[in-house]
């Protein structure tokens, strides 16, 4: 099977290879506008498959992607100094007005993955520039809060005490400052959040939330000041989704994807769990919020709305 990606620095690569240690797909093709530097990637992602599964990493063109069934895009311009949000936003979506019909043009049968930050502002616009060219908004999704709800998890895991496999816990939301942890439908190995307390005769309170909240929410701020840029768990994140988008395996993530009617919300593209499967989005799954939650919810939502907007598409 075969998996392309459009945009191969930091996240782009790190999502090849995190493909190469995991085995998914079998032919993983990089395209980056920096030909030298798709090059030099997948040669030296290549070097790890005699170690890990039996793959193979090229370089090449849009056309080289025919034939791919999902296209991660981590395409995309940094921020330059003294530029604002919105200026990087409308580089990006420049950007992605390039991207986006090359692909679908060569590869009209894939799903496309986007990871450019901010995602969920950036999976809008290709559901847009997508949908011009033909392809179902269904066959586009973003990594949304992905790595987020696996962080939760984990530290919720952590505090229980229990692997974090028997912790079903979604940070919902914009993948960013407003994103939102749903504490009110936490379970653990099937109770509800309080329920596990009493059980184990443990204790979760204001702080110790607090302290989760401020680790899942500032994760990437406390990777990035320490060396600039976050992909490990990113390259993971997205990995798995393409595992999942390939294989058909109809996981509940909580990827980015273009809501219609959902908690009273249409038209924006923002994070849900999602059942997701070879088909791409399949539908979000009802999630039962507090007023609290789903007023912050709606809060996040305003904001990606406000940046979409703000485009023009
Ligand atoms: P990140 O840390 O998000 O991966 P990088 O700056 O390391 O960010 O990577 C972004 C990549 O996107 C770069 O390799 C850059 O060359 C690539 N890129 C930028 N514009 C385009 C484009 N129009 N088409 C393909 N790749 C692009």
């Amino acid at each position: 099977m075969k998996v392309g990606v459009v945009g191969c620095g930091f996240v782009g690569a790190t999502a090849a290879y995190a493909m190469v240690m995991d085995g998914v797909g079998r032919q993983i093709v990089l395209v980056d506008l920096d030909r030298q530097r798709a090059e030099a990637e997948a040669n030296d992602i290549m070097h790890a498959v005699p170690f890990s599964h039996p793959m193979s990493v090229v370089s090449g063109e849009y056309s080289d992607l025919a034939g791919c069934r999902v296209v991660v895009i981590a395409a995309g311009v940094s921020q330059k100094p003294g530029e604002t949000r919105l200026q990087l936003l409308e580089r990006n979506t420049a950007v992605f007005e390039k991207v986006v019909p090359q692909i679908a043009q060569h590869a009209p049968q894939a799903i496309l993955l986007v990871a450019t930050n901010p995602v969920d502002v950036m999976t809008h616009v290709t559901v847009k520039l997508a949908g011009r060219c033909g392809i179902d908004e269904s066959r586009v999704l973003g990594s949304g809060t992905t790595l987020d709800t696996a962080r939760f998890r984990t530290l919720l895991g952590r505090q229980c005490g229990i692997d974090a496999k028997h912790v079903h816990a979604y940070v919902i939301g914009e993948h960013g400052d407003s994103e939102v942890l749903t504490w009110s439908c936490a379970t653990v190995g099937g109770m509800r959040l309080n329920e596990f307390q009493k059980y184990r005769d443990i204790h979760i309170g204001v702080a110790e939330k607090t302290e989760i909240d401020q680790k899942v929410r500032g994760a990437a701020y406390e990777i990035i000041s320490g060396k600039g840029a976050t992909y490990y768990g990113i390259g993971a994140a997205l990995s798995r989704i393409v595992d999942v988008l390939i294989h058909d395996q109809r996981a509940i993530l909580t990827i980015s994807a273009r809501l219609h009617d959902v908690l009273g919300l249409s038209d924006v593209t923002i994070s849900l769990p999602t059942l997701v499967g070879g088909q791409g989005v399949i539908s979000a799954v009802p999630i039962s919020l507090n007023d609290e939650e789903t007023a912050a919810f709606h809060a996040s939502a305003a904001i990606v709305r406000e940046a979409t907007e703000s485009l023009n598409l």
